[in-house]
């Protein structure tokens, strides 16, 4: 089994059809454009930068059409992308170049002196020339070289991709670290390939759709949902540098069809004073994941007519497992739906066996979306997996129609006076409070309990919340043992360039809550 060059294909079947659009630089490819300077890369990959296949190119910028170019460039000249994520220090990135051992640094100009900085350490890199994207008028900086420069200098004629096996990776996306040392997540050929028939299946995408993203290019939620899909599919591809709800609410109120964002984005849509009167001409599926979505936004959508299909995927699993259709999300508050096209799942009880309707167990995954490993760790790679099924270290169940419900992270979870609590519940709850614009639920050791609650809120400005008042609307709401103990207002809460709540930065940050004075529930 194998894929053959899909942008090579829509380049023959749809050459005038736009492919992209770049927000940032206002320039717009078409499949033609866009299959000719993707050969280029490849042109240079091969004969410029004498890489061979098989070579990683390792690439720290922002969205750009660039970006999607390189990294079907890439696929042409049969080499490895490492998508990095540009919020990372310096110190944060070196572990992963390490890890990886790319060939090449392409770098936007913006990351100039970390990627200089970089390459004095990684003798691999510091033998080549970097290529700067963005660099003007042939500027060249030291040891580098423009990326227009290079695609000017490369042979327009389109190279087409050989056919890859499904199970050749093309590119390596690292983990966000959520839970602990970032790891290259392989992201095959068939993974890409099936992930985008199942978003079709589900979504019922065609080249007829226009997709806004604005979600990083490093993160699978920005590549691979619906970014890849839409190429696979012939539509038209929006990229936003980095989001701006106001720019991204004047795109979904005119041509924009497709859009996923995770919960902060749809919060900060919903909090920009241009939401009440946007109308979303033309959108025609809103899909979100990623974390836990508060219900209440997700109601306050649906009071406007947009419907979100909430859905769950993983770096892991290329990454759509999950998309509610449209009537059931309308239906059910919060449900992720049943799993998409070639994706199986399971929710696995404690002792091994299969829960039936309504009881909470970890979520097993298995099909062609999910990856082979983690690059050169064949042990964790190994130890993700039971008996086939990858395990997602996340707490769900599906009721008597088969829709499923992400409770949790696992490890997110902690008991207190031996009863489970999942901070996501206490979180849903928390969003209710109209003084409330962010917050997380934490376990906190105490003495007496073994683990309690500790709210940390970031309140909405001239809105005051006394602690007390919070835990009295949470006591009407849950059992007392979920009632936070704790109650700590911050500026603003730690989350990942994807917009996941850093809950280990906060367990670390409050670790010694619970020896202090709590605020009695
Ligand atoms: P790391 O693996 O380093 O911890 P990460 O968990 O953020 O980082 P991703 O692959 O980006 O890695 O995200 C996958 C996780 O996102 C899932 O395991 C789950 O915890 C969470 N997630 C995805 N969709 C949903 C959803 N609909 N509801 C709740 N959580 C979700």
């Amino acid at each position: 089994m194998y894929v053959v060059d899909w942008l090579h294909k829509q380049a023959l079947h749809r050459p005038d059809q736009t492919a992209l659009v770049d927000l940032a630089s206002g320039r717009e490819w078409t499949y033609r454009q866009f299959n000719e300077r993707a050969s280029r890369v490849a042109d240079y990959l091969l004969t410029r930068a004498g890489l061979q296949p098989g070579a990683r190119v390792a690439v720290l910028a922002q969205n750009s059409s660039d970006y999607l170019e390189l990294l079907y460039g890439c696929a042409k000249a049969g080499m490895v992308m490492v998508c990095l994520n540009w919020r990372l220090a310096p110190a944060e990135l070196l572990p992963i170049l390490q890890d990886a051992e790319p060939a090449l640094l392409v770098y936007g100009q913006p990351f100039g002196a970390t990627a200089e900085a970089l390459r004095a350490q990684l003798p691999g890199l510091r033998a080549r020339q970097a290529v700067v994207i963005g660099a003007t008028g042939g500027a060249e900086q030291a040891g580098a070289r423009g990326y227009e420069d290079c695609l000017a200098g490369a042979c327009g004629d389109a190279i087409e991709m050989q056919p890859r096996g499904m199970d050749e990776v093309w590119h390596l996306l690292y983990t966000s670290g959520t839970t602990g040392t970032p790891k290259g997540v392989m992201q095959t050929y068939g993974m890409v390939y099936f992930n985008a028939v199942n978003c079709m299946l589900a979504t019922g995408l065609s080249r007829h759709d226009v997709l806004l993203n604005v979600l990083p290019f490093f993160h699978t939620g920005g590549l691979n949902l619906y970014t890849n899909p839409v190429l696979h599919a012939g539509g038209t591809v929006h990229i936003m540098q980095q989001f701006d709800a106001g720019a991204a609410l004047e795109l979904l109120d005119s041509t924009v069809t497709l859009f996923l964002g995770v919960p902060a984005v749809y919060l900060m849509l919903s909090q920009h004073p241009a939401f009440g009167a946007a109308r979303f001409r033309a959108m025609r599926h809103w899909s979100a994941g990623g974390s836990p979505m508060a219900h209440s936004l997700l109601e306050l959508y649906q009071a406007k007519g947009v419907t979100i299909c909430f859905g769950f995927g993983m770096t892991e699993t290329g990454p759509t497992v999950f998309i509610c259709d449209e009537a059931t999300a309308r239906r059910k508050t919060g449900t992720i739906g049943r799993p998409v096209g070639s994706m199986r799942t399971r929710v696995v009880l404690a002792d091994g066996s299969d829960a039936g309707p309504g009881q909470r167990g970890e979520l097993y995954i298995q099909g062609p979306g999910v990856t082979p490993g983690y690059w050169k760790l064949p042990q964790a790679s190994a130890e993700a997996f039971v008996d086939g099924w990858l395990r997602s270290g996340d707490i769900a169940y599906f009721d008597d129609e088969g829709d499923h419900y992400i409770v949790d992270r696992a490890k997110d979870m902690y008991i207190s006076g031996a009863e489970n609590v999942y901070p996501a519940e206490v979180e849903n709850v928390l969003f209710q409070m109209p003084q409330i614009a962010d917050a997380a639920v934490i376990g906190v050791a105490d003495a007496k309990w073994g683990d309690v609650g500790a709210a940390i809120v970031v309140l909405k400005a001239g809105q005051p919340l006394a602690p007390a008042e919070l835990q009295a609307f949470c006591r009407a709401r849950l059992s007392g043992y979920k009632v936070p103990k704790h109650v700590v207002v911050l500026d603003a809460l730690p989350r990942t360039p994807s917009g996941k709540l850093e809950k280990h930065k906060l367990r670390s940050q409050f670790a010694d809550l619970g020896t202090q004075e709590g605020t009695a529930p």
